[in-house]
């Protein structure tokens, strides 16, 4: 894990803080950190992204 990563949901981390990681969504650029455990598990939770999750448009 580092930085520049990426999961399978387009998040990316930006930061590493000990157990836990800074991530930046790919698509609308919102930050959060996480555990570093929930990093392959999370995904973006913004209303734009999470509108669109399941659909290809
Ligand atoms: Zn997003």
């Amino acid at each position: 894990m580092k930085v520049g990563e990426q999961n399978l949901f387009g998040m990316r981390i930006t930061a590493l803080q000990g157990r836990m990681v800074d991530l930046e969504c790919a698509t609308c650029h919102t930050a959060g950190s996480v555990p570093a455990e929930e990093f392959q598990s999370t995904r973006c939770g913004s209303d734009r992204c999470g509108a669109t999750q399941g659909r290809t448009e």
